[in-house]
């Protein structure tokens, strides 16, 4: 075992040993915070507290996954694989599989990712005949969103005088109603959105009694990680959950507060100490991450903000040099800047690619950037992309996977009833729902009483088809696991066919992504067991569930050594040697939706206090004179955050541009190097690791893909025959 107390200071051993009694960690950034939860859960496991009485929530599945492999090796064992260790949605979704009967769900009940949740918002508006240019989808179901994190049921939102008034004023009065529509349309439907693993799991712990104590009795020990950043719902389910040990570990920053549009709240932070009567407090005030101008700069400027807990953090580390503030004539030529440097900085200072992030306000300003490095043959990672599991061709196998899981899933059978056609039409597809409504069930059993309901005999009869295929497949949950079963979905449905037959570029990229999803069920299928006692869940419903939670980053290899792009709320908890902080301008950052009030203004500094203490050693801020936004050249001030920035600590510079530039470095080829999620392949780390299989000779299990085989060439693929029986 490490001498894991070696090397934290006094305040940091002080947290790590406090062992029984609630503990808030309130720290600035880089001050070890996280460093300190995952020695504190090493610790108490070392001091014999059993694993399977520890919850940890973090922020995302990468952290949690970090964690748990840094307790590893601490501990010199693989104890932490009895962590209850993710984030709140992963956890809570783990534990709903084995209770959602109890509030009338489904065990195997679907999740109903952001697309899902939209398009069920659609239907009930459609069914409402209200007008979708005044309810936007996207609208509606962020209220929706916002009210299920605040813990506000349908009926209350229907009865609050101030949501009310909100809605009227938006000419939105139907929302309230469009809200129980919704929730009662997903509830028929089997499903839960993203909010519901949230509410949901509340509602279980405050109904039964039963089901409340038997996880506090489990989760003797409860730590949170990022703690600013909980809502209402997640702050009550951890007092719920921590009321009989008090055993409860939260860490935050109240200066990295940056998801209050999401519903988040920093009052948690303060009610904490309310909460329990002998809340131990310990402040972090020495960053380990950054260089001394760095800190002086996120200091600075955080102190513009009035809403703050006062706190103070210095740093040890070196002076370094100053931040580089550096303008651009347009956000090509900041894009060509930042590739340049970077190209620079390797040659220079040996820096390799991932010690680089290139850091946005916006997903939109990732263009520039792609563009500049593909140009000089820089390896690069984008996160916040299309994920994978949102692309069509999966999300069709999916849909008729989760069909045959669970037959209430109206989204899953409207995607698929006619996918590979087959003369299901839209008319007889309006005319199931509507017959669904008026008989109060569900389309699929329209479907299956079809013969009683007057079709027309040719519809009759691919209805019937349909039936019967279907129920086929879901025979085969009982006794195949489930690759065999996806397997052979897509080899019956003549899915995998169609995408086999279509020969241009994206139909062999699409048709390679299918065998990607089928080699990552067989691997998940095939990894070893890593639960407690309970019998472990290789079904396919499991499964399901578990890549609705996946975000796209979660498919990256961290250690890859690329430059990474994504924005500043994706980056939090992360550290950089060298940081881009990438369109520093008025409207754009501070954004223009985010500068009404104050309390907007603050949360856009708290965002940039983040992006600036990403970066351990260099820094560079830069900014544009001008940018396309919505097809139009527009001209933007510099932000008002680099005005707050103290002046001897920067240097500013012009980086020229507006002419045609050419790199120094040629224009490579852009080669397969590239993680792109936009356009070209996925080439997801997992799957660079799969390359082998993926592309070498078929390994000889009988379960094999045949069909999958070696991997054509994209000029062969004409050529190309499937060497399995599709026809059979
Ligand atoms: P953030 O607010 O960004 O989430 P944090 O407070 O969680 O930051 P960590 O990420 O835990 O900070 O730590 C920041 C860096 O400082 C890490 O590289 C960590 O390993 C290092 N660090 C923390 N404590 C010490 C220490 N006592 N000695 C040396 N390095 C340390
Ligand atoms: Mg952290």
């Amino acid at each position: 075992m490490q001498d894991y107390l070696a090397g934290l200071n006094e305040r940091q051993k002080e947290a790590v040993l406090h062992i029984n009694g609630p503990l808030m960690i309130i720290a600035g950034a880089g001050s070890g915070k996280t460093k300190v939860l995952t020695t504190r859960i090493a610790h108490l496991m070392a001091k014999g507290i059993d694993a399977f009485n520890i919850l940890a929530l973090t922020f995302t599945n990468k952290a949690a996954r970090e964690m748990k492999e840094r307790i590893e090796r601490i501990l010199g064992n693989n104890e932490a694989r009895n962590l209850y260790i993710g984030t709140f949605h992963s956890v809570f979704a783990r534990i709903l599989r084995s209770e959602a009967h109890r509030l009338g769900y489904p065990n195997s009940f679907t999740i109903y990712d952001t697309d899902d949740a939209k398009s069920v918002v659609k239907t009930v508006l459609n069914e409402m005949q209200l007008d979708d240019k005044l309810y936007k989808p996207a609208t509606v179901y962020n209220r929706i969103s916002s009210a299920k994190n605040a813990l506000v049921s349908p009926m209350e939102y229907a009865t609050d005088y101030h949501i009310q008034q909100e809605d009227l004023r938006a000419n939105r009065p139907a929302i309230a109603k469009v809200y129980d529509a919704y929730c009662k349309r997903c509830f028929k439907n089997g499903a839960m959105d993203f909010d519901d693993l949230l509410l949901k799991f509340y509602e279980l712990l405050k109904t039964f009694p039963e089901v409340l104590s038997k996880y506090q009795h489990k989760f003797r020990y409860i730590m949170i990680d990022e703690y600013q950043d909980t809502n209402p719902a997640q702050y009550e389910i951890v007092k719920l959950l921590g009321a009989m040990h008090e055993n409860v570990c939260v860490v935050g920053d109240d200066a990295q507060s940056i998801y209050s549009f999401r519903g988040a709240t920093i009052q948690n932070i303060l009610q904490f100490q309310k909460d329990y009567d002998d809340v131990k407090v310990v402040k972090l005030e020495q960053n380990y991450r950054s260089t001394q101008t760095i800190i002086h700069a996120a200091n600075e400027v955080i102190r513009n903000n009035k809403a703050q807990i006062p706190k103070v953090l210095f740093t040890e580390n070196a002076s370094g040099e100053k931040i580089r503030i550096v303008r651009t004539m347009t956000d090509n030529d900041e894009g060509k800047f930042v590739a340049d440097t970077i190209q620079e900085q390797k040659l220079r200072n040996h820096f390799s690619n991932k010690e680089f992030a290139i850091l946005y306000r916006t997903n939109a300003q990732s263009r520039a950037f792609e563009e500049a490095l593909r140009r000089m043959n820089i390896p690069y990672t984008m996160y916040g992309g299309v994920s994978f599991y949102q692309r069509k061709e999966i999300k069709d196998l999916v849909g008729y996977l989760r069909l045959i899981v669970n037959s209430r899933d109206e989204e899953a059978l409207k995607r698929i009833i006619n996918y590979p056609v087959r003369g299901i039409g839209k008319t007889t597809i309006d005319r199931v729902l509507l017959l669904a409504n008026t008989h109060q069930i569900t389309m699929w059993e329209v479907l299956e009483k079809a013969d009683q309901l007057g079709f027309r005999a040719g519809t009759l009869s691919a209805i019937q088809d349909f039936v019967i295929m279907i129920k086929s497949f879901s025979s085969m949950l009982q006794k195949q696991n489930a690759y065999d079963v996806a397997f052979h979905v897509g080899k019956q449905t003549n899915l995998v066919k169609e995408l086999f037959n279509d020969k241009s570029t994206e139909g062999l990229q699409r048709y390679e992504n299918i065998q990607e999803l089928l080699n990552s069920i067989k691997e998940w299928v095939e990894s070893p067991d890593n639960e407690e006692g309970e019998v472990i869940d290789k079904t396919l419903g499991a499964y399901l569930q578990q890549i609705t939670l996946l975000t796209d980053s979660d498919n990256k290899d961290p250690d890859a050594d690329t430059v990474k792009l994504m924005t500043i709320h994706a980056a939090k908890g992360l550290e950089f040697a060298c940081v881009f902080a990438a369109g520093l301008e008025e409207q754009l950052f501070p954004n223009a939706m985010a500068i009404n009030t104050r309390e907007e203004l603050e949360e856009e500094r708290r965002l940039f206090y983040v992006v600036v203490t990403r970066a351990k050693n260099k820094l560079w801020i830069t900014y544009a004179n001008t940018r396309y936004k919505f097809g139009s050249l527009v001209q933007n001030e510099p932000s008002r955050f680099i005005e707050e920035l103290p002046k001897d600590h920067i240097d500013n510079t012009y980086a020229g541009g507006g002419t045609k530039m050419q790199s120094s470095f040629g224009f490579g080829s852009t080669g397969s190097v590239y993680e792109r999620m936009n356009g070209g392949g996925w080439s997801s780390g997992k799957s660079a690791l799969s390359a082998e299989k993926k592309y070498g000779p078929p390994p000889a299990k009988k379960t094999t893909p045949e069909y999958l085989g070696p991997k054509p060439e994209a000029k062969k693929v004409v050529e190309h025959t499937p060497s399995v029986d599709f026809q059979a």
